[in-house]
């Protein structure tokens, strides 16, 4: 952390060395990692929440259906976890492999409730990136688009790949200047000002 921001959150909000370095070092070993495996985090959200909002209401009328029978479960509990996205009826999930026959590869999971993007966990980033959006665009293509299949359809996952890795390299083309203070000290001072404005 730079020097001057320690310094203010030490003698201007009374926090003591140690909480700043637990949660410094919590941000390092247990968060970054983790950010730094998710890739086109933005797209795989996206394309499950839809997968998702397509598969709700089949299920709920599922559901519905087999409540008329049993009367033990609450219909409105298990609409509003689903509405909530609390329980999920779809989820994808990246995972880093040894290199092997493809460097990227897409497995479906849970009869549908899910698929596993593998990738060759040595590649440049740049390279998962795209491999990564082609691997959406097969699901995109399978759980998204009637009529296609998950085995089939390479050029098709290649052009949702290169729509969406075009869209996110005029994003950081464009736009990213937007969000980028000129200093350390520049983001404690925005932060402070928006969000602690009772402790200064
Ligand atoms: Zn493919």
């Amino acid at each position: 952390m730079d020097k001057a921001v320690r310094e203010k959150f030490l003698d201007c909000f009374g926090l003591t060395g140690d909480q700043i370095d637990t949660y410094e070092s919590f941000f390092n070993l247990s968060i970054l990692p983790v950010v730094n495996r998710h890739f086109l985090s933005h797209l795989v959200t996206t394309i499950e929440e839809l997968i998702n909002e397509k598969k709700k209401h089949e299920f709920l009328e599922h559901i519905k259906n087999v409540i008329n029978s049993d009367s033990q479960f609450d219909y409105k509990k298990i609409e509003r976890a689903v509405n909530q996205k609390i329980l999920r009826l779809f989820s994808i999930i990246l995972v880093p492999v040894e290199s092997g026959k493809l460097k990227a590869r897409t497995y479906l999971m849970g009869n549908g409730t899910g698929a596993m993007i593998t990738y060759w966990k040595e590649l440049p980033k740049k390279q998962i990136r795209i491999l990564i959006a082609h691997e959406l665009g097969h699901i995109a293509n399978k759980f998204l688009f009637e009529n296609a299949n998950l085995s089939s359809g390479d050029t098709i996952a290649t052009l949702f790949g290169y729509i969406t890795l075009q869209d996110r390299n005029n994003f950081y083309k464009n736009n990213v200047i937007e969000f980028v203070n000129e200093s350390d000290l520049t983001i404690f001072n925005e932060i402070v000002n928006l969000c602690n404005r009772r402790n200064m």
